[in-house]
């Protein structure tokens, strides 16, 4: 047991949930159950273009009717919350002054499209971003007179060729390496929104969470946020990288099925008990699913 544990779900409301959330979702739920410790729901809704309140609804009603439960968060019954990051920006600004006033991070000019065509995702999964060119890197330095970042894009420069290391609490130890595994990433957009990596840090720490259970699909994610967390001088959490679902050919759910939405499956009659605890849940479900 571990009062003090302190974990969290984080959904980002740009569609309707999918089983592999809620699965990811339920292990988080019970970590948090089996330390005696909190679990906090806060939406991840800061991106205007993609983010939809109807969304954010039908997620609270769609792991509620999985099972999940909160204790801070939307509609936990009188608990702290809910948390949207949407209405959090002062501390995102506030990290930004702090990484751009000890010269971790340098505006650029250069839009995701720019990157991706200059060069090749450092793996063969078509997931990983590609690498930012070392050689577009201004000189260090480069930003510092900035008092807010303005109508640019903000990237954190890698420590070059740094490995970063961390013991899975699933997976075991885990390494990267900067500049192979991953490049100079977004910390600010210059729409004005402040990336996931940033975010979620700035969130994981002001919320106390002592430890994170996510998609192993982020895995690099986590490692670019160690380098958020040692220049924002915050203690990292733990880490747990859920397995993510498969179908029987291996194939990525959420990139596969359009039709396994909590909600169609409900819809179609599928209780939560079985789409919880199936151990080959594939078999219980329409033979049919892309239709
Ligand atoms: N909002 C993120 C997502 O839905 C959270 C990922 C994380 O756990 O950090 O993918």
């Amino acid at each position: 047991m571990n009062p003090d544990y302190r974990g969290r779900i984080a959904p980002t409301p740009t569609g309707y949930l999918h089983l592999g959330h809620a699965r990811t979702f339920w292990i988080a739920m019970e970590r948090a159950a089996e330390a005696g410790g909190q679990l906090i729901y806060r939406e991840e809704d800061l991106d205007p273009q993609r983010c939809r309140r109807e969304y954010a609804e039908s997620a609270i009603e769609d792991l509620r009717w999985f099972g999940c439960g909160w204790q801070e968060g939307p509609d936990c019954g009188g608990g702290q919350g809910p948390y949207r990051q949407s209405e959090r920006y002062p501390r995102f600004l506030e990290a930004w002054k702090r990484v751009k006033e000890g010269g971790f991070i340098y505006p650029c000019e250069k839009s995701r499209r720019d990157v991706a065509s200059a060069t090749q995702a450092p793996h063969a999964d078509d997931e990983s971003e590609p690498l930012y060119p070392e050689h577009w890197r201004p000189p260090v330095g480069t930003g510092q007179n900035f008092n807010e970042p303005g109508a640019l894009n903000w990237r954190f420069r890698v420590p070059d060729h740094r490995s970063l290391h961390f013991d899975d609490l699933r997976l075991g130890p885990c390494a990267f390496e900067c500049l192979r595994d991953f490049g100079d990433f977004l910390v600010w957009r210059k729409d004005g929104v402040p990336s996931y990596e940033l975010a979620v840090v700035v969130d994981d720490a002001a919320m106390g969470i002592t430890e994170v259970v996510r998609g192993e699909d982020l895995l690099i994610s986590t490692a670019r946020q160690l380098l958020l967390y040692e220049a924002l001088q915050c203690p990292a959490p733990e880490f747990y990288h859920a397995p993510l679902v498969v179908d029987r050919n291996g194939q990525r759910l959420a990139k596969r099925h359009r039709s396994l939405s909590l909600r169609e499956l409900r819809v179609a009659g599928h209780s939560p008990e079985a789409l919880r605890s199936t151990e080959d849940w594939w078999s219980g479900l329409d033979e049919n699913p892309e239709s």
